[in-house]
């Protein structure tokens, strides 16, 4: 009766207090009030449990749990609480380093507390770089139609996804969005003729006024859009001919959600100019961003000229024990192998989930790793996609029978129709069965 009462109360408040990333006000509807995590799943204060077959936001790659983590935050945290970045410590320094060596590269990184925060910063040193670098026209961004790269003014400015900016505007001035690989809806003919289309972007607004391209290797929330491996190759070419930086938001994709380190990772060739990081940095432990750019950026800032430094400062941007919880974080990736178990289990389960492509609200399915999106339709033969009703039902249904699973964002209107699985990296064989079945026996029951 006590715990009931408490649990009233904390709705009330809840309701009354707590602004939500997203949802929609519903005066009816209760809140999922979580209270203990353990894996892939979590339990909400009624005792009812969960499969989190989105990580969280994307981010909870080793799930719930993990000691390690947790014991690495509490003692960083007694030896050294908080230290600023303008000044240095022991963390963020092996932090950058290791970075660098994942990046396969020679990268320097600056570190913030978000992906969004990681966008802008890359966003602001790349004009910089290009002022020091004797281009000051160069200030202009390129970024793709579906994409989500953060909700700040900057980095929602890059993101195109009409009904996320609705009310927001206007955008900042110097983003152009083109359309995206999506074979399934064949904007272009093919992939390479997506990528020869940003350099004919490039052209008509000359390339002495474009200072980057922005991309995520695979377009996640936007309703995992999976290009070809030369797709990526050659918008890395083109920028490399026209001075244009290639800025690769790994934010959801890096740390071996599509079974590389990084999802740029998949295409030959690839060396991206700057590499913008979060979420899975940490698996979500504590807050991260971090945005790498290759050594030849960096020494642009080094020049001792008046104002050349990168005028910008993040109180929290690199908090010791973040940085402390990335180092554990990636040493458990490495340790247990988890990149590698991702690309292999990845495509089995793909193919279990390609089954559903029989059914007819089902329009394709595709899949990298462990990042799934189930395209659902009205009609297959005309492609019409299926209402926001019907995905709505379906993720409702999946959460009746302990399964949270996601769909693509507000991209433009009537096409929240792309269901999203992105489960914990470090699920278990029996989650990853439950996560196919629940999902599969649900849209199966729909169609
Ligand atoms: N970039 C991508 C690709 C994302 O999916 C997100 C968040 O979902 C962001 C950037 C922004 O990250 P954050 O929510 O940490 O600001």
């Amino acid at each position: 009766m006590q715990v009931q009462t408490e649990n009233q109360s904390l709705i009330e408040k809840d309701k009354e207090h707590l602004w939500h990333s997203m949802s929609r006000f519903n005066p009816n509807g209760n809140p999922t009030i979580a209270v203990k995590g353990e894996g892939s799943w979590f339990s909400d204060m009624d005792g009812n449990r969960y499969l989190d077959g989105v990580s969280g936001l994307w981010c909870l790659n080793l799930g719930h749990g993990r000691k390690e983590i947790a014991q690495a935050a509490y003692e960083q945290m007694l030896d050294l609480s908080y230290f600023p970045l303008t000044l240095s410590h022991v963390p963020a320094i092996e932090l950058s380093s290791k970075l660098s060596q994942l990046l396969k590269g020679s990268y320097t990184t600056y570190f913030s507390n978000s992906g969004s925060e990681a966008n802008e910063v890359a966003f602001k040193i790349a004009r910089q770089y290009h002022v020091q670098n004797g281009n000051p026209g160069k200030y202009k961004f390129i970024s793709r139609y579906r994409a989500y790269h953060g909700s700040t003014l900057g980095a929602l400015s890059a993101t195109a996804q009409a009904n996320r900016k609705d009310k927001y505007g206007p955008s900042a001035s110097g983003f152009l969005h083109v359309p995206p690989p999506y074979s399934y809806r064949n904007t272009f003919e093919d992939d390479l003729a997506a990528a020869e289309y940003i350099k004919e972007v490039i052209n008509w607004e000359g390339s002495d006024t474009v200072a980057g391209v922005i991309l995520e290797p695979i377009i996640s929330g936007g309703g995992v859009l999976i290009p070809s491996k030369e797709y990526v190759t050659r918008v890395a070419e083109i920028c490399k001919e026209n001075d244009v930086l290639l800025i690769v938001d790994e934010v959801v994709s890096g740390f071996g959600r599509t079974g590389e380190m990084f999802g740029f990772m998949h295409s030959e060739g690839v060396q991206p100019d700057i590499v913008t990081m979060a979420k899975g940095l940490t698996s979500g432990y504590m807050p991260l961003g971090a945005t790498a750019v290759q050594s030849y950026i960096y020494e642009k800032f080094k020049e001792t000229g008046d104002k050349q430094h990168f005028r910008h400062v993040s109180t929290f941007g690199g908090h010791p024990a973040a940085c402390a919880v990335a180092l554990k974080n990636i040493e458990i990736i490495e340790n247990e192998k988890i990149v590698e178990r991702v690309s292999e289990l990845g495509g089995s389960i793909l193919g279990e989930l390609r089954n559903l492509e029989n059914l007819d609200c089902v329009g394709e399915v595709r899949g990298i790793g462990f990042l799934y999106g189930i395209e659902l339709v009205a009609n297959k033969e005309t492609k019409e996609p299926a209402t926001e009703e019907v995905s709505g039902k379906i993720i409702a249904a999946c959460k009746e029978q302990g399964l949270i699973i996601g769909r693509n964002g507000d991209t433009i209107p009537g096409y929240q129709n792309v269901l999203i699985l992105a489960p914990p990296l470090s699920s278990t064989v029996e989650d990853l069965r439950f996560l196919v079945d629940t999902v599969s026996a649900v849209i199966k029951e729909q169609d």
